[in-house]
Order: structure tokens, then sequence, then C-alpha cells
């Protein structure tokens, strides 16, 4: 008995108890798992594999498109993809999810950290030059919460100095840019359908393939160094090793379950708009007397509506606020600590100060934002923030 008590840890959360996140399920799912169990594929590159990638080459306008295991994965995809090698320079922001980094750091790579814009997450386009040297190889963009990275001047910087650019697009599915969607816009392009992203499969990812050039080895890299897609397409006699490689590909379950997702996206997407707007409503009075931040809209976007966030005055306000929710049965969480301060990377950074990365590390607190948040629930959290901040 005690030992089922410690393993059923979710039935000793309080009745009224709102969670940060809670996984979404559109409808057809678990039919479309049965499909394709019942087809008699489930490896990856089966049917549901191939309707997910051919929806978002078809409606992004991206030359190729291979589902992943996950965003990270997509990542570790993107740095075997450009040969990286040891001693290369990749910049990336500091203030990101370990993968960002990680995954280049997995080549070799030595990782160069951005800094923040002073009043939102995504990197400083603006001051990125002066990180450039001839070891340079690539800059990684993260478009913090869907928000976009200025892709234009982005660009035109890397074109002058020839660098890779890998969009860290894993938190941007379904925003644009200029009206065109974000990951559409560096050579590649990494997406996530985490369990807590806008469409999920539990755990899997994408990888956008924006540079046609680049398609042929990243199906070769994804089927374990082997031709094997090409030779299912009859494109090749042999199905042979042919370069290096390694299992990125997503089981058919995790694809058939991203599917009911990607058809659904556009009620996902109202459904987070609509909580989002609640929010932004119902706190920019606060916001404007100065109580916390809000994180501006960005030039040229059309957001996603991924994440809301407030940015509180200090690291300890943060604290006791998370906590003050907590009391109130409202999970609201914090991240990221910023990756120049771990301890894995801190010995390996160049010393560099990175003053907003740190700030937005102790201050920035995202609120629960998922499909089944209840209007009362959401009214409980907003009312909980208020009694905070007034008491
Ligand atoms: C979620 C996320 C990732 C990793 O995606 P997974 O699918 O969880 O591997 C990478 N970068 C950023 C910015 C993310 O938010």
């Amino acid at each position: 008995m005690e030992n089922q008590k410690t393993i059923m840890i979710t039935s000793d959360l309080p009745p009224d108890f709102i969670p940060f996140n809670r996984p979404h399920l559109a409808g057809p799912e678990l039919e479309y798992i049965r499909q394709a169990a019942a087809s008699g594929k489930l490896s990856g590159n089966g049917m549901f594999t191939q309707r997910c990638q051919q929806f978002f080459e078809q409606d992004y306008g991206i030359p190729k498109v291979l589902l992943t295991t996950s965003g990270t994965d997509a990542l570790e995809m993107a740095a075997l993809l450009l040969n990286l090698q040891p001693g290369d320079e990749v910049i990336v922001p500091s203030y990101t999810f370990t993968s960002t980094a990680n995954a280049f750091v997995l080549r070799g790579a030595r990782i160069v950290f951005a800094d923040s814009l002073s009043d939102h997450p995504n990197l400083d386009v603006a001051r990125l030059e002066a990180l450039i040297t001839p070891r340079t190889r690539v800059i990684v963009p993260v478009h913090y919460g869907g928000q976009p990275c200025n892709m234009v001047a982005l660009l035109s910087l890397a074109r002058q100095y020839k660098l890779w650019v890998v969009e860290d697009a894993a938190q941007a599915i379904e925003a644009r840019f200029l009206n065109r969607p974000l990951g559409t816009f560096g050579h590649l392009a990494a997406f996530s359908f985490h369990e807590t992203k806008n469409l999920s499969a539990g755990e899997g990812g994408m990888l956008a393939i924006n540079d046609a050039d680049l398609a042929t080895r990243a199906e070769i890299i994804w089927e374990k160094g082997t031709n094997r897609a090409a030779f299912a397409r009859g494109e090749s006699a042999r199905y042979e090793w042919v370069d290096i490689g390694s299992s990125f590909l997503p089981s058919e379950l995790n694809a058939a379950y991203l599917w009911a997702q990607v058809e659904a996206r556009t009620i996902i997407q109202q459904q987070r708009q609509q909580l989002w707007e609640t929010y932004a409503k119902a706190l920019a009075p606060l916001a404007a007397a100065g109580a916390f931040g809000l994180l501006p809209a960005l030039p040229d976007s059309q957001p996603n509506w991924h994440i809301f966030a407030l940015l509180c005055n200090s690291q300890t306000e943060r604290d006791d606020l998370l906590a003050h929710l907590r009391e109130q049965h409202i999970l609201a969480v914090f991240h990221y600590l910023p990756l120049h301060r771990s301890p894995y990377y801190t010995p390996r950074h160049d010393g560099r100060p990175l003053p907003h990365a740190d700030r937005f590390g102790q201050t920035l607190v995202r609120l629960p934002l998922y499909h089944e948040l209840q209007p009362e629930q959401q009214e409980r959290i907003i009312e909980a923030i208020r009694t905070f901040y007034e008491a």
C-alpha cells in the first residue's frame, strides 16, 4: 500500500490543482495509432510519417522535411549534416534549452554565447557581428516563445561571413515572421513536438531542410547512414551503408499521434490565442502600474501563443510569486538557467558577462497555458497574481 501511494503521486495532488501543462488529445490520435498498428508497419517512414512530412513541405514550402524522435535529435542531425569539427565555433543564445548548444558540443564545437535583447529572451542580432571569428561556422537563433529573431538582419550577416544558419524553431511551430513560417529562413531548422509544445507527439521533432543541397545526405543520416529511403523509392539498386548516421526516425505510433494534432492545428492555435489574450488583457493594468514586466511582441511577427511569461523585478520576488501560486495549488515555472552559468559550460565559457540572459534566468515566470485550461481556472491564476501584488 505504502509503495502504491508513492507511485501514484498524481492522485495525491489536491483536486483543484492546476498543472503547468497537460497533454491535449485533439480526438483521432488513438484511432490513428490503431490504424498504424493494423497497417502492419510500425517502424519509421511509414504512412503517417510521410503524411506529416508532406503536409509541412507543402504548407510551409520546405524542400524536405524529416520527422525525428525529438527536437534535440533534429539539432543533432543538423550538426552532423554541417560536418561540424572540433574547434569550430557556433553562436548560440545563452538563454535557451541545453540541446540548442549540446547538439554542437557533441561534435566538439566550441559554443560562443550571445546575450539576449534587453526586453526579450531572443538573441540580440545587432550585437552578433562582434562574436564572429574566422572559426565561426554556424549561428543558431532561437525563436523564444514563437517570437521571431530578426531573420532579415541575421541572414544578411550570415551571407556576408559565409555562415550556416540553423533555426532552433522548437517553440515556433505555426509562428511567422514577415508572413513566412519560422523555420523556413535558415539552411536548416529544428522543430519540437515535445509534450509541452503547441503540437505534440509526446516526444517528437522535425528537421526542415531548406537548403535542398543538404536533402539527400539528411535522409541518409536519418536512416542510420544507409540509403534505405532512396532504395524504398526504387532509386538505388542496393540497400547499403553509405555514410555516417544514426537512428533519428520516430515510430509510426508517434507519427500517427502527431498527425491528429497537425490536422487539429487551427483549433489548437485558436484556443491558445484565446487563453493568451485573456492573460494579456487581465494582467495589463498591473504591468502598466509597474508590478511586473511582460514580453513585447517583436516586429513583423505573427506569433503562435506558445508561452505567456511575466518578468518579476527580482529573483526573490520571482521565487515568492511561484511559492504563492503553489500555495494556491497552481504550478507556474521558471526557466532557463543561462547556459554560460551551467555546471557543464561555465569552465568553458569565455567569461563575457551576459546580463540580459542572467536577468531572464532570474526573473521570468511561465504561467500555465494548455488547451484544457478552463476559464474558471485561468481566473483563479489571474486572481492569485493580483492578490500577490496587491497585498
Ligand atoms: C523544447 C526545446 C528543445 C528540445 O526539443 P525536444 O523535442 O524536447 O528535444 C530545443 N530547444 C528549445 C528552445 C526548446 O524549447
